[in-house]
């Protein structure tokens, strides 16, 4: 029972954190392993990017994830936490390029084998990270079930998916305008790209109408460079300005080429001058007008973002230069009307910021539309229930507007798509495996695809590629559907709906049943933590200052659903303190025990959550009796916040129990006992530490690391206790076990205490001073008042006289319905409150004069507003009122 004077977290967190892993202690069965009776809990984690490392983002979302996990695992029921990493595409390409380019290498010279062998080098020098800081932090992940996106198992079950949603002609290649990142060189989807508002121009060029000298259109862009792939200009065919041009061409200058006026509501007689210029091979709208009027697509950028040959004299120029010179040149002819500010806004590639052009490109995509049907069901039919519920609503605004989702990626890092391109009759062929031949002509000669899937493509398929689908395992039968899901909102889209309908296609049946959408974490200013602002806060920085048991309680405070979590150091000082606090009563319980020779051991009723309320109750003092019904109601109060993902209020219940019952009452009750009574073993031993015990247990999920380390000393030797108090049980709520008489008796008690302490407060005495007073009683408070005047004494140094019936006035008094507590003041000290009072009785009889004077001054009563009067009135009365009760006190 050697307890050290500190607490020092960094003592015993990290051999906790490895023992737990060691010991197997999270490791879920499957059914055939003799847990078919047990509820199952599944969750599979937001898979966190292989390049990454732990930020205290993850640390919130893992920390959730574990207090609810830990609580299902000590309900009893057979828990998986399925831990693993996300390939995560673009991201890991770029950071092992850039690691590469450091060292002069570039990523073409490699080639693509050479480049993915480094990449996979990269990940199992660094892939381990998160793992080893998820391990220290305590997540009570089931390692022996980790999975890697790219691992054979999962990269099988995306072949899979892809042949069969093909098969269904639900994937399809097709011409597309894509987004594309000319930096990146590859394709983007819609959600990867970020809106920037910058102030651009408008130019007004004059394009020469055919057979018409003099008479020109003018059509206004933001980007003039493309009119170079321009094949015809919209007019609309309700603006009247322009009934004579219908059926005419316009001469594209610079390029010299007629194309034809054509007749779109793309041209909106509001806008510029209600003429518009159209090139269906860099602009959405142009593209699908383009698809309309049958119009040649004339691509005059490429990939790299710079001028084809198709932009003749321009080849070649990268496409800013080129918007220079294009520009340069129609002012020479003329052709520019005029030059205007505009505000506009630019798509920017979310990983390196470079402005993203549309090009059309020939990609890989998924139709969603009969996807998305199903999975709006399931959330509209509450099969799969969001919380906080209002995401509900972005959600099928998302799901509702659908639009296919483009899967390929130019990419060398990730799944490669599993179709193969026949170099002699250019069929495609898509399969599990390459094909021996051409179906079409037989032809040996096959390539693969070169572009990999969308790292979302893969994690789509987390919920069951995790558990061995497309095999029918154990753990799929066992572990799917899953049971929660906590993730961020910022993947809602990107993961969680494609989750959704991914599983109900392959499996049938959701993936998760519900989904807890956590907040961002964010400083003391309310500002987001980013690098850039250097704010963020290191997990492994602040868990080494503070503990980590201090930090997840910190974060859970702060974790109310709906919001974002402001975390800050003084914060996490707090609950460092309230850790400190615990094993400072720790150290006074196992020292108390060893100075009266009890031997290290549990107390009986460890199975039992508290002892039942039965006859010998009355044999319990009542201080214990009141600790178990408090214990009862925490129990209550804390099992209902984790269920329902209230991890504030988990914090605070526990919080307010350890702190402010248990250590600020219980303790100093049971001190006061044990002066008297520290004679060996007893029954107030057993129940005190069968408390401790039980509380430890309650506040196990959120602070593990803290309560393993006690429980286990409580536990040393005992062969017939769970090896970890994360098997133990979760202490439940009885009705039985509330003691209604004993909540009442200790509640008078700590009001008389309490009220006695406030009292001396604002009276300003010196803590130390004894004092007496006066209990007047109404009801039950004589008789306790009476039972505990040892304790009232030692805790608020007051030494109570007890009467019945309702107290006289006096300055220093409260009152509750039970009864009336008077302090008396030393001489001294009630002699300088009576001169304080003697002043404000002068000064209140002035006020009354003066207010009355003006109520009588008819000339102002004349000329005063009747506000103003009333005001004055009011006044009036009040300092009656208090002169009345200042002179009752006197
Ligand atoms: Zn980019
Ligand atoms: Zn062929």
């Amino acid at each position: 029972m050697q307890i050290e004077t500190a607490y020092e977290p960094q003592r015993f967190e990290p051999h906790w954190a490895e023992w737990w892993i060691r010991s197997g202690i999270f490791h879920a069965a499957g059914k055939n392993s003799g847990a078919a009776s047990r509820p199952v809990f599944s969750l599979v984690i937001p898979p966190p990017n292989v390049t990454g490392s732990l930020h205290i983002g993850h640390m919130l979302e893992h920390t959730e994830i574990d207090v609810t996990i830990r609580w299902h695992r000590m309900l009893g029921e057979n828990t998986l936490w399925l831990p693993g990493t996300d390939h995560a595409g673009i991201a890991t390409q770029m950071v092992v390029e850039r690691h590469l380019a450091e060292q002069g290498i570039l990523r073409r010279d490699l080639g693509r084998e050479k480049f993915e062998e480094r990449v996979w080098q990269w990940k199992a020098q660094y892939g381990d990270t998160i793992k080893r800081q998820m391990i220290r932090l305590g997540a009570s992940c089931d390692w022996s079930r980790e999975r890697f996106t790219l691992d054979p198992g999962l990269s099988a079950a995306v072949r899979e998916v892809f042949v069969r949603l093909y098969e269904k002609g639900l994937i399809y290649r097709g011409e597309y305008m894509v987004n594309w990142c000319p930096r990146c060189q590859t394709a983007i989807s819609d959600l990867e790209v970020t809106h920037a508002d910058v102030q651009g121009h408008l130019w007004h060029i004059r394009y020469p109408v055919n057979g018409m000298p003099g008479r020109y259109l003018v059509v206004a862009t933001t980007r003039p460079e493309t009119m170079l792939g321009d094949t015809a200009v919209a007019i609309n065919a309700k603006d009247s300005r322009y009934l004579d041009l219908h059926g005419k061409t316009v001469q594209l200058p610079l390029m010299d080429r007629e194309i034809p006026i054509i007749l779109d509501d793309l041209a909106d007689p509001e806008f510029g001058s209600g003429a518009v210029k159209v090139t269906p091979a860099h602009d959405p709208n142009d593209f699908e007008a383009g698809r309309r009027h049958n119009l040649p697509k004339v691509k005059v950028i490429d990939e790299l973002g710079r001028m084809t040959t198709e932009a003749g004299p321009y080849a070649g120029e990268d496409r800013f230069e080129a918007r220079r010179r294009v520009v340069a040149d129609l002012e020479a002819k003329s052709l520019i009307a005029k030059i205007e500010d505009y505000p506009m806004v630019v798509g920017k590639c979310s990983r390196c910021s470079t402005i993203v052009e549309p090009l059309i490109s020939t990609q890989w995509f998924v139709r969603m539309k009969p996807l998305a049907e199903k999975a709006i069901d399931v959330v509209e039919s509450g099969r799969i229930q969001f919380v906080p519920a209002n995401w509900v609503k972005t959600y099928n605004e998302w799901m509702y507007n659908i639009r296919d989702w483009c899967i390929s990626r130019q990419l060398w890092w990730g799944h490669r798509i599993p179709a193969w391109h026949c170099r002699e009759c250019h069929e495609i062929l898509v399969a599990r495996e390459k094909p021996p031949s051409c179906s079409r002509c037989g032809s040996t000669h096959l390539e693969q695809d070169p572009d990999v899937l969308d790292t979302w493509f893969s994690s789509g398929l987390w919920p069951f590629s995790t558990l061995g689908w497309p095999a029918h395992t154990e753990d799929l039968a066992t572990f799917y559907p899953t049971s929660l899901l906590i993730t961020g909102f910022d993947i809602l889209f990107f993961w969680v709906a494609r989750m959704i309908m991914m599983g109900l296609e392959f499996m049938g049946e959701v993936p998760f049943r519900h989904v807890y959408i956590h907040g961002l974490v964010r400083d003391a200013e309310r500002q987001k933590m980013s690098k850039t602002r250097g704010n963020t806060i290191d997990p492994l920085i602040v868990t080494e200052k503070y503990g980590t048991d201090a930090v997840r309680m910190t974060l859970l405070q702060g974790a109310t659903p709906g919001n974002d979590i402001v975390l800050t150091e003084e914060r996490m000082e707090g609950s460092r303190k309230f850790a400190n606090k615990i094993w400072n009563a720790a150290r006074f319980l196992f020292m108390r025990m060893q100075s009266a020779g009890v031997e290290p051991w549990l107390p009986e009723s460890l199975a039992a959550f508290y002892p039942e309320a039965s006859a010998d109750t009355l044999e319990v003092p009542v201080e214990d009796r009141w600790i178990f019904s408090r214990l009862n109601s925490t129990a209550e109060q804390a099992n209902r916040a984790i269920e329902q993902y209230r991890y504030h209020e988990v914090a605070q219940v526990l919080w307010q129990f350890f702190w402010h019952e248990f250590c600020d009452w219980y303790l100093e009750l049971k001190k006061l006992r044990f002066r008297d009574e520290n004679t060996g073993p007893n029954a107030d031993w057993r129940n005190t530490l069968a408390a401790f015990e039980t509380a430890l247990r309650l506040l196990h999920p959120a602070m593990p690391f803290l309560t393993e380390e006690l429980w286990k000393r409580l536990a040393a030797g005992r062969s017939d206790r769970p090896v970890s108090i994360a098997l133990a049980l979760y202490p439940q709520y009885r009705s039985s076990a509330t003691d209604y008489a004993a909540e009442r008796e200790i509640g008078i008690l700590q009001d008389i205490v309490t009220m006695a302490r406030n009292l001396r407060a604002e009276s300003k005495l010196d803590p130390k001073q004894p004092v007496e007073g006066t209990l007047y009683s109404h009801g039950n408070a004589l008789e306790i008042a009476r039972k505990h005047a040892e304790a009232i004494h030692r805790m608020a140094n007051v030494k109570l006289a007890l009467e019945t019936g309702s107290a006289p006035h006096s300055p220093v008094m409260r009152s509750t319905t039970e009864f009336d507590l008077v302090l008396q003041l030393p001489k001294a000290r009630e002699e300088a409150q009576s001169r304080r009072k003697e002043k404000e009785r002068e000064q209140l009889i002035k006020n009354i004069e003066s207010s009355e004077r003006q109520l009588s001054d008819e000339v102002f009563l004349a000329k005063a507003p009747a506000k103003v009067v009333e005001t004055i009135r009011k006044k009036l009365e009040d300092y009656r009122a208090q002169l009345h009760k200042l002179n009752g006190s006197l």
